[in-house]
This record gives C-alpha cells, structure tokens and sequence, in this order.
C-alpha cells in the first residue's frame, strides 16, 4: 500500500517523509540531488504498514517550480498510491503552485489529505487554516523540523488506507484457471503444483468458501508469488451437482474478479468452443489479462493446420486476441510454457512505458495511416502516455473528438497492443482534447 507525499519545492516533503518513516539515518541534503527518481520509504504506524512515496528528490535539482515535471511526478506517484500527503508551506501561505496541484488532486479522487507544514510553534497553528480554501478538507497542521504534528498525521494517513486487501501486493501474480466443467482444471492445477520448481507454501481462504493456493515458483533470479484464486470452486464442482450453467458463469466470473490473469481452459477435442469464447469476454472484461488453453493435447486429434484456424476464429471473435496455447494436464507437456505465458501476462499488465518511447510509437503510426479528416479537417493527434497499470491506461491527446473513427481508435489500440505485446492484455485509451 502506497502512499504518495507530494508537493511544491522546498515546502519539506523530504523532511515530512523522514519523520514520518521515522528514519534518522535518511538526511534531507545527503539525498537531494543524488537522483530525481522518486524514493520510496517503508513507514509502520498503528500496526499497519506502508510505503511512503517522496516526490521530494526533485526540490534542489528544480528549484524553480517548473510545472510540468513537478505534476508528472506527482501524477506518477499518485497512480500507484492509495492516499496522498499534500504538503504546503503554511508560512509562506497558499501559493498559484499549490493551487495548480490542489486541481490535480480533486480530480484524483482518492483520500487527499493536506499537510500544513512549517507550523514550528503552537502559537503559529492559524496559519494552518487558510489552506481550507484549496477545497480538500481539513489541513493537519505540521513541522517536520520539529516533529510536531506528525503522530496525528499518521493517525489520519492510517485511518485512510483502505483495508489490506488482496490487491494490495504489487508483486502477487493473482491467477483464475476457468472454463467448463471437465476441460481440465483441477488436473491443470495439480500439475502446476506439482512442478519441480514450484513450492506450495500455503492454503489461505480469504473469503469463507473459496480456497486460494499460493505457489511460489524458481524464476531466476527472483521467485514469484503466484495465488491461484478460488481453488475451492474447482475442486468441488465434480462432486456437488451443481449446473453447468452455475459453474461456469457464476465460478468463473467471481474467480475472473479476484484475479488479474485467467487462463480459460478448453478441452482441445471441442476446439474453442463459443462458450469458450464468452468465458474469455468475461475475464477480460472483468480485467483479467487473458489466454486460452487447449487442454488434453495429447488426446486430441486436432494437426497444425486446425490449431491455426482455431487461433484464427479467436482473433476474429476476440478483439483483445489473446492467446492460444496448448498444453497437457496428464503428460505435463506445455505446462511450463502456459506458468511462463501467465507471468508474462501479469508482467506486461505492470508495465509502464516511459512517455517518450509513448510519443515515438504515436508519431510512428501517425504517419504510418494517416489520421481520418471529417468535413475537410484533420484529427490531429499530440501526445501519447500511459496513465496507470493492472490494466494498462493510457492517454492519447488529440485536437478534436468528433474527428476521431472508430476504426483509426481501433488502429491506434491494436498498433499499441502489437508494440507492447498485449495481446489478450486490457488496455484503456482515453483521448483527451486540447485545444
Ligand atoms: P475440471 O472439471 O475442469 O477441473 O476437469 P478435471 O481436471 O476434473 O478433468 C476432467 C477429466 O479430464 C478427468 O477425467 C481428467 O483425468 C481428464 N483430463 C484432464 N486433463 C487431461 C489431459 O491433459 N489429457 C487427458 N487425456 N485427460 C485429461
């Protein structure tokens, strides 16, 4: 769970984050200037723990509030926070750059809270509330000079942070094995526990009846955490009589909303069948970066030239194309390739692409299909950048909505979705217009 500090140069974001985190070692003027990368500091207040994003490295390098760079960061770090920490210099009041970021925030629409910072004296604790007017409530008054202020801070910061849920861990690769009744699942699932570089480490139920397993698999050179969700559901569904129709739409959807990869299990002797291909619209609907598996490979009687139609029908039903792998339960072959496939497929979800390469791709296939023209005008487009992950947002910036296609929309969304390997990945592209 992150929590972002943000805020003017000079205003005492460094200073705050180390008291804060309660580090002595981390002293402002040793850090400042080192990097501009933001530094990310663990805190532990209440028996919860968190990280503190500081924004603050930016302070001596920018003295002069350039605008653009200072809500990048900030923007960046809000992207990945559950609350934010504004800070504000009190004595030197609200000033236009506060008020530039206060607008950021409010659109934010997460847990803002303001810090008064530089409030060293009891006395000075007025200065505190004319920071009201920047329209995000209460401002805590503050010194991080002189620690005063900070507990209670802390007590708002916690009070703040929704609860730990299973979100929260940024490195968790959280999978869902859906599909019909007898395609293979539960073989699926113990094959892959039963990996020579996997280590069951665990059986945790987060809700009453639905059982996660959490594997940890040997991936040089750090291993990964993989939870497959709602193994319960799976294991189950043989020996209660359940209906198809329960099983597969009310099983697989809650598992596709837990998760942030699914694989849809086929049984390869059907083919994908179309309730295949509605179980894979659902999870990626539901957000889940999404392949399809045909399983029982080594029974089925299907030869190359078949598994290329079957993967023609999907990326012809299925916008996001995900893909088709092949795999068997009972030899354990493709088994390897569909635990790579489903990290690659978390990996790509956590992406963030750096904005210039954004604006290279944007440039690119520009002028590779040039934009439609409505009416004798031109759609022009600016600027591209990825906005946030899990999953994937990005923002392409163009002089008119009305000129934008459909199909140049989708041309732009399957060249980023080639560039960046997304396939079967979500991905949101919002187009925002400037003047
Ligand atoms: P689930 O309902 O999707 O969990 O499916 P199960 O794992 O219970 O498997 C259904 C049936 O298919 C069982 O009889 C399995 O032994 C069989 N099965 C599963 N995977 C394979 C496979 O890769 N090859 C073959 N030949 N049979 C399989």
């Amino acid at each position: 769970m992150k929590v972002a500090v943000v805020g003017y140069p000079n205003v005492g974001k460094s200073s705050l984050v180390n008291r804060l985190s309660g580090s002595r070692e981390a002293v402002v003027h040793e850090r400042a200037g080192i990097t501009r990368d933001r530094k990310e500091i663990p805190a532990e207040w209440n028996g919860r723990t968190f990280t503190l994003i500081d924004t603050g490295g930016l302070d001596t390098e920018d003295p002069d509030p350039m605008a653009g760079s200072i809500r990048e960061q900030a923007q960046a770090a809000l992207d990945e926070s559950a609350v934010a920490v504004f800070v504000i210099d009190a004595q030197a009041g609200v000033r236009p750059g506060d008020e530039e970021l206060a607008d950021l925030l409010r659109r934010w629409k997460k847990p803002v809270i303001i810090a008064a910072n530089k409030v060293d004296h009891v006395g000075d604790m007025a200065l505190a509330h004319e920071a009201f007017k920047l329209g995000l409530g209460e401002p805590q008054a503050v010194s991080a000079a002189q620690g005063l202020g900070t507990g209670d801070l802390l007590d708002r910061v916690v009070e703040l942070l929704p609860e730990d849920d299973e979100e929260a861990d940024d490195d968790i690769v959280r999978l869902a094995l859906i599909g019909r009744p007898n395609v293979g699942k539960s073989s699926l699932l113990n094959k892959i526990s039963g990996q020579d570089r996997v280590i069951v480490s665990d059986v945790a139920g987060t809700t009453r009846d639905s059982i996660d397993l959490r594997l940890e698999i040997d991936v040089p050179p750090t291993p990964r955490e993989v939870i497959i969700v709602d193994t319960a559901g799976m294991r189950r569904q043989s020996k209660v009589n359940e209906s198809v129709e329960y099983y597969t739409t009310l099983r697989s959807t809650r598992a596709a909303d837990r998760a942030d990869v699914a694989l849809v299990i086929c049984d390869a002797q059907d083919g994908v069948t179309s309730q295949d291909m509605r179980i894979a619209e659902m999870a990626m609907g539901a957000h889940c970066a999404t392949a399809i598996v045909l399983n029982k490979w080594d029974v089925t009687e299907m030869d190359e030239a078949q598994l290329k139609h079957e993967r023609a029908k999907v990326a012809n039903k299925l916008r996001l194309r995900p893909k088709v792998l092949t795999a068997s339960a009972l030899s354990g072959r493709g088994i390897e390739r569909l635990i790579k496939e489903a990290l690659g497929l978390s990996d790509r979800m956590r992406q963030r692409v750096p904005t210039p390469e954004m604006n290279r791709w944007l440039s690119e296939v520009t002028s590779a299909r040039q934009p439609p023209q409505k009416q004798g005008k031109r759609l022009k487009a600016y600027y591209a950048a990825q906005v946030d992950t899990n999953p994937p947002r990005f923002q392409i910036s163009i002089n008119h909505r009305q000129r934008l296609t459909r199909e140049y929309a989708y041309y732009l969304e399957n060249r980023l979705r080639e560039r960046l390997s997304l396939e079967g990945v979500p991905v949101i592209i919002d187009f925002t217009e400037r003047g």
